[in-house]
């Protein structure tokens, strides 16, 4: 039995590994020049694995797709996995990454364990069915097999992947939903004044909060806690707490106090509280001016009304920053005609497809990686057990 791997990134890296662990003749096709780019970016570099909290409700799209593949090739399997290919690995805080703290040495020890099998720069442009076999077409010729796990990936960072290969299972009678980005920075007005300001805040979307280093740019806002609320931002408001330790009382006593150093303009309130640029913003934006009168000048009713905008400074969301800065994609290839326990195709038997083609993704925090080594896993298993 001859198994096609297609695309190796990291759900077809995790395949292969699986596949030449259990002795599968097997093919594994790559389009870049080179294996496994998006992964070597992962992280930061880092390649955050998995997390300590993987469940379901971490997971987006069709995402009760995902329960069976995560719940018997979860955070710990991966971890054993890992480690029987040479990289044992460590939590920091839930997060989980390899030992070494290095995406590339993932590479190196995936590509080590699958036997550098990679056939790169060839494209698959097209898959058939031939009787009970397949005919994957490339540019360097057609191949035969049994078997094909499609693992292209999505349409996010297409310069580390390509940009996704929906249509090999469209043509198969697969169904692609609407694609978004996700885990991505968000497009606001208001922020040009602020560019590189970072502070430590808790950001809000639909009732959900997340807190973590919110950084300011030209164009919008990024850092951990809004690429997490990102998958739903376009067109809502996201409300950033700018001291989130401090409640609301707590921020009207200390501009009260500072109020009382009368040698001080209006424009100094904030100095030494918060960073500077973001000072003179929230008086800019409660309409404290000139900002030259002197700070005793400044009336309860504004300083409570300037602490009221600390605990809630709303950003109306324009846009996302596109698919080219996206993490990953939100949508994909319709779940619904897959197993869930096999990621088998229901309308053709021997296709099966894993990682981020499929309808789900994950959040940000390893999620995804996981995903990609569960669902590849799945795969693996129900091929071998064939
Ligand atoms: C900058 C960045 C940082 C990230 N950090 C993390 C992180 O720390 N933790 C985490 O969990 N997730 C992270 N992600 C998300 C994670 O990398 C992806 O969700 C994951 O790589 C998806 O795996 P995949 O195998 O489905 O797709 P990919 O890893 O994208 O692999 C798909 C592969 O298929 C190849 N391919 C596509 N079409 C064809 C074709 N027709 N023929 C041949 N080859 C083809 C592509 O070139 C690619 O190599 C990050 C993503 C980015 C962009």
């Amino acid at each position: 039995m001859k198994v096609a791997v297609i695309g190796a990134g990291a759900s077809g890296l995790f395949a292969a590994a699986a596949l030449k662990r259990s002795g599968a003749d097997f093919m594994l096709f790559e389009r870049e020049k080179r294996a496994g780019k998006k992964l070597l970016a992962t992280g930061n570099g880092r390649c955050n694995l998995s997390n300590k909290n993987v469940s379901v409700s971490r997971y987006h799209g069709e995402a009760d797709f995902s329960e069976s593949a995560l719940n018997r090739y979860g955070t710990n399997s991966l971890i054993s996995f890992m480690e029987s290919v040479g990289v044992p690995c460590v939590f920091e805080g839930e997060k989980l990454f390899p030992r070494s703290l290095q995406a590339s040495s993932v590479l190196d020890m995936l590509r080590f364990a699958e036997g550098e099998s990679e056939i790169c720069e060839t494209e698959v442009k097209k898959i058939c069915r031939n009787g009970k076999a397949f005919d994957v077409y490339t540019e360097k010729g057609i191949y035969r097999a049994d078997k094909v796990i499609v693992c292209c990936g999505g349409k996010a960072a297409k310069h580390l992947s390509g940009g996704g290969a929906y249509t090999l299972l469209t043509d198969l009678g697969h169904t692609l939903t609407p694609l978004k980005p996700a885990i991505v920075q968000l497009k606001c007005a208001g922020t040009k004044a602020l560019d590189g300001v970072k502070i430590n805040a808790a950001a809000s979307l639909d009732g959900k909060t997340e807190t973590g280093e919110v950084l300011f740019t030209s164009y919008g806002l990024s850092g951990p806690p809004i690429l997490q609320l990102s998958r739903e931002a376009k067109g809502k408001t996201i409300c950033i707490d700018l001291m989130p330790e401090l409640n609301f009382a707590e921020i009207t006593e200390m501009l009260k106090n500072k109020k009382t150093l009368k040698y001080l303009t209006a424009e100094n309130l904030f100095n030494g509280i918060i960073n500077k640029k973001l000072g003179r913003e929230l008086l800019r934006v409660s309409g404290i001016t000139p900002f030259s009168k002197n700070i005793g000048e400044i009336s309860d009713k504004e300083i409570k009304s300037l602490a009221a905008i600390v605990k809630n400074l709303k950003f109306e969301i324009t846009d996302t920053n596109g698919f080219d800065n996206a993490q990953v994609t939100a949508g994909g290839i319709k779940c619904s005609g897959f197993n869930p326990q096999t990621m088998e195709s229901k309308l053709v038997p021997g296709l099966y497809a894993v990682g981020e083609v499929l309808n789900i993704d994950g959040d940000c925090g390893g999620f995804n990686l996981q995903w990609a080594y569960s669902s590849a896993m799945s795969a693996v298993q129900s091929i071998i057990k064939k």
